[in-house]
């Protein structure tokens, strides 16, 4: 098997993002971004049509509510659709109870829209971390056969910087998930988050590329998943109220990025996430379990 290549995207509102959770933003910017979304999402669903790929759309449950004709648009161009939470918060501000809440909330509100099963979650900002390991039974419980929420990176707002890097069996306090973590390049002893965000932003795609060849040499199953977000492909939008660091990282090197994702697509081969969870279930793969839970 070759690397397989996953083309994700986290479909949520701009003023979603956890940099600007605190700020007031008016009902009339939160219409703009809605519509910015959609259209925004379209454009990539266009160039996903010209280079005849296959993506896995993570998105925020309202907008099943909000947008019903965008999510069965993105079902029925084939793309898989996941659930990226109801409402965009982090797992760190639920209990387990209120969670399986928001969980079954979402799910069942994508799942009225398309009329087919969601078994794929990304949290928040990658917010499987091992204070919410709880999250993993929850998960279980509420019928998902697949996780792509824990970065195996050290980074100031998520990851678990010792988590494996390939494919794995995430192990809860009771239950397990099959973990899809985000692509990472091993350098120096560290990993570097090269799967998207800033990364994707900052650098010519020569990083992410390079993410995907070295996991071509390691281990099988090799997976590169990628994450991607409709705001990241609308250089035009009005910005919202950050400052400093919190600002250069949300807006830098946003022109170039539809050029670098349609690169990037050319040069390797893609699939949806559940298909190769399928893949890899039927290739009967042993994958390394990791305890996130503390023992
Ligand atoms: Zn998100």
């Amino acid at each position: 098997m070759n690397t397989m290549a996953i083309a994700s995207f986290d479909i949520e509102e701009h003023h979603r993002i956890e940099a600007a959770v605190g700020l007031a933003i008016t009902p009339q910017l939160r219409a703009e971004y809605a519509s910015r979304m959609e259209q925004a999402t379209r454009r990539l669903m266009d160039q996903l049509a010209a280079q005849n790929i296959r993506g896995t759309f993570f998105i925020v449950g309202e907008i099943a509510r909000t947008h019903p004709q965008l999510v069965r648009d993105l079902h029925a161009a084939g793309h898989e659709i996941g659930s990226h939470s109801w409402d965009h918060r982090r797992v760190h501000r639920f209990q387990p109870a209120t969670f399986r809440a928001d969980l079954l909330t979402s799910k069942d509100a994508l799942e009225q829209t398309i009329g087919a099963p969601i078994v794929g979650f990304r949290a928040p900002t990658f917010s499987v971390m091992k204070e919410t390991a709880w999250a993993i039974d929850v998960l279980a419980d509420c019928g998902f056969e697949y996780d792509s929420s824990i970065f195996p990176v050290r980074h100031d707002r998520y990851g678990v910087a010792d988590a494996p890097r390939g494919p794995f069996v995430v192990v809860g306090p009771e239950r397990e998930m099959l973990e899809l973590p985000p692509l990472t390049y091993r350098m120096a002893g560290l990993n570097l988050p090269v799967a998207g965000g800033g990364y994707f932003r900052l650098f010519p795609v020569v990083m992410m590329k390079a993410g995907l060849r070295q996991m071509a040499r390691g281990p099988a199953p090799q997976v590169g998943m990628l994450y991607f977000h409709p705001w990241e492909f609308d250089p035009d939008q009005p910005r919202l109220p950050l400052r400093g660091l919190s600002r250069w990282r949300t807006y830098v090197g946003m022109r170039r990025t539809m050029q670098r994702l349609t690169q990037l697509l050319k040069s390797f081969t893609f699939h949806r996430a559940i298909d190769v969870v399928r893949a890899i279930r039927a290739a009967g793969y042993q994958l390394p379990r990791y305890r996130l839970a503390a023992a």
